[in-house]
């Protein structure tokens, strides 16, 4: 018997080291120290032995299976350790390639323009309007104090859905929706948004953005207009810049007035962009016509207020340098990605 555990130790432990994978180790431990297993079977025949035999076969069959555990779980633990590193391996990661581009898109030139604007006068106490782009007739032209035979109206200039419907083709209609809403409180309102003109050449699109600004209050007067509207070329065009306004008409002001800034490429002596003359026109403006704030409600007795409107793809083309403004419809990614 002595002689069948030591054949059984010696072929036993020659399986384990050669198991190729936790499963032949488990298929072992059940053949070799299992119920059915052949230590199991050896022991069978402890019963024809001595009593003094005994102890001594079953001290050697306890050491046996004491080993051969030691040696399965010897094997168990190596084999683990293995799998582990084949799998580090294959997940490798090279941290030193380089990593993909991501693509950063950045704001169109409208929209910064269109911001850039907006920041200056919410800046000044100005807060955000917005209305419709299909507007009516009465809000378009009638409550603006555009007469009914004005160039303006007619159907060459503007886009109709009827006799009564239109796109707007300013965003002053904002001033009246606005003024109606307000009244008789204080108005100091920016409205900005698309409008509508059948034009189509290098400076004008039959769709283009518009910034409207309105203030109404007691004593209102042209020279905070023109306080207000030389912040907004300070802020937006340089600090050396100068306005001066030009008498104009537009039905809804009174007096009206067209504004220059002084030429921020040559200073004011002359260059190309401000054609000899060292202004460049930026926007029109006036103030608020006492028939247009009549019809909104106010008193024009008891209070004034100015507007001014600016068109943002013209403040756009003069900082950005732009020759055409259809530049900035078309999508083409190497223009865009110039600014
Ligand atoms: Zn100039």
């Amino acid at each position: 018997m002595r002689e069948q555990l030591q054949a059984l130790e010696t072929v036993a432990l020659e399986a384990v080291a050669k198991a190729a994978n936790l499963e032949e180790l488990n298929d072992l431990r059940v053949r070799f120290l299992g119920k059915k297993g052949e230590l199991t079977a050896i022991l069978r025949g402890m019963a024809s032995l001595s009593a003094d035999e005994r102890p001594v076969i079953g001290q050697l069959a306890n050491e046996l299976r004491r080993r051969l555990e030691e040696s399965l779980a010897e094997r168990t633990a190596a084999l683990a350790a293995a799998a582990k590193q084949a799998k580090l391996a294959a997940e490798e990661i090279d941290i030193t390639l380089p990593g993909r581009p991501f693509l950063l898109g950045h704001q169109h030139l409208i929209t910064r323009t269109l911001e850039e604007i907006q920041d200056v006068f919410l800046g000044m106490g100005f807060s955000l309007a917005e209305g419709p782009e299909v507007e009516t007739d009465y809000y378009n032209f009638e409550a603006l104090n555009v007469p009914a035979d004005h160039p303006a109206r007619d159907m060459q200039d503007s886009f109709y859905f009827g006799p009564q419907l239109l796109l707007r083709t300013h965003t002053s209609p904002m001033q009246v929706r606005t003024m109606e809403k307000l009244c008789p409180k204080p108005v100091r309102i920016i409205a900005a948004g698309r409008v509508y003109r059948r034009d189509d050449d290098a400076t004008h699109s039959p769709m283009f953005h518009q910034v409207e600004g309105l203030a109404v209050d007691a004593n209102i007067t042209l020279a905070d207009l023109k306080g207000v509207l030389l912040t907004f070329a300070r802020a937006v065009f340089g600090e050396e810049r100068e306005i001066r306004l030009r008498p104009s008409f537009f039905p809804f002001t009174e007096p009206s007035a067209e504004v220059d800034i002084s030429c921020f490429q040559c200073g004011g002596s002359g260059c190309r962009l401000c054609k000899g003359t060292g202004w460049i026109e930026i926007l029109g403006s006036g103030l608020v016509h006492p028939r247009v704030l009549e019809l909104s409600g106010y008193d024009p007795e008891q209070v004034s207020g100015f507007a001014f409107g600016m068109g943002v793809e013209r403040i756009a083309m003069l900082k950005y340098g732009l020759d055409d403004l259809r530049h900035l419809y078309t999508n083409d990614l190497r223009f865009l990605r110039q600014f």
